[in-house]
């Protein structure tokens, strides 16, 4: 009986206890992001923190706009939407807002069908990517004063939803084209900085056990472009690539670019030493006496990546990879892995981007 009876009242006190302890913690919450927001006066950015209380307070906001209908307003509040840009599609300037142009951005550069933190990972990758550019181009490196174009190899790839989602889709259209927008709205203003600047966001679809280091790549340093592990590569069809030629084929294609490559002897003097990164990456490679970089025999011979080995059998060269594309920064399939195995999108960015914060622009 004594038993029951302490047992009642520790249910009672937990009871009473608990909206006492939710409701305190709330308003030093609040409290909290004001002191961060005065603080920071009138700066572009806000602490990570504060994108999870931006979220609880997103939704208050929800619930007391649809209570109260004299409060809403036709202005846009959130970066994405009331930020505009002029981006170069198909040779002509669109005016388009950040959220418009992120949508289009992840829909060409992620399979729709990943997971949502995967997704909104590549949101905050893209839109990170997107400023770094705005904020680091020659004006003039666009024509028609464009910020922005839709050629990958200069800016970011752009698939346009409206025009071409449904042949994409089919009748998955708008269930795809709502997990996009999703991402995009679920992150809005995030963008990942690297001491108070965007980051060049680059990512690759898959890589093998460990991402590159952009130096091996662009010879360029970024502190947070360096190798880390990642796994999930192999979930990608195109993870293991075999490209073939012949003899004759490789060899041409070689003199072709490299003049004084030395190709008359028997094949098996053709190949000398091979330097590879810790990643994998071939970083150079002897050719008939000549040293190539392996991103220039990926480019030559269109490998699936610079990660790869070379045999000679039956009259044939063959080329085996590992991993799609150039291997630095996010990891697409291992972005997809994480999220698979519960990451958040932040976890994801935090992972693969080496040293950066999260902020939300406002
Ligand atoms: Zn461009």
């Amino acid at each position: 009986m004594k038993k029951i009876l302490i047992a009642l009242l520790v249910f009672l006190v937990c009871v009473y206890a608990l909206p006492v302890i939710t409701l305190g913690a709330q308003p030093q919450q609040t409290s909290d992001t004001g002191d961060k927001k005065e603080q920071n006066g009138d700066t572009d950015y806000r602490s990570a923190m504060d994108i999870w209380n931006d979220t609880i307070r997103n939704m208050m906001d929800s619930a007391q706009k649809s209570d109260d209908d004299n409060s809403l307003s036709d202005e846009p509040e959130d970066y994405d939407e009331k930020t505009l840009l002029r981006v170069l599609i198909d040779g002509e300037v669109r005016e388009m807002t950040v959220r418009d142009y992120l949508v289009g951005v992840v829909a060409a550069e992620m399979p729709a069908a990943f997971p949502i933190e995967a997704l909104k990972a590549q949101a905050v990758a893209a839109r990170s990517y997107m400023l770094h550019k705005i904020e680091n181009s020659d004006p003039s490196s666009h024509p028609q004063g464009a910020q922005l174009c839709d050629d990958y190899t200069h800016c970011t790839a752009f698939f346009d939803i409206e025009s071409g989602g449904r042949e994409l889709w089919g009748d998955s259209c708008d269930y795809y084209a709502e997990r996009i927008r999703a991402a995009v709205e679920d992150t809005d203003g995030v963008v990942a900085v690297y001491q108070g600047e965007s980051i060049a966001a680059v990512f690759h679809s898959a890589s093998d056990e460990m991402t590159e280091d952009a130096e091996n790549i662009w010879g360029v340093k970024y502190s947070y472009l360096t190798p880390v592990k990642t796994s999930g590569g192999s979930a990608s069809p195109n993870f293991y690539g075999t490209v073939v030629f012949s003899q004759s084929d490789f060899r041409e294609m070689i003199a072709d670019v490299y003049p004084s490559a030395a190709m008359d002897g028997h094949y098996s003097q053709w190949i000398g030493e091979i330097r590879r990164s810790q990643s994998g990456t071939v970083l150079g490679i002897v050719v008939g006496g000549v040293s190539i970089k392996g991103t220039e025999i990926r480019t030559l011979f269109g490998l699936n990546s610079a990660n790869f080995n070379i045999e000679f059998k039956n009259g044939e060269v063959i080329f085996t990879t590992v991993g799609t594309g150039h291997g630095v920064g996010m990891s697409q399939y291992g972005a997809r892995e994480m999220a698979l195995n519960g990451s958040y999108f932040d976890e994801i960015i935090y992972h693969y981007y080496s040293g950066v914060q999260l902020m939300v622009k406002n």
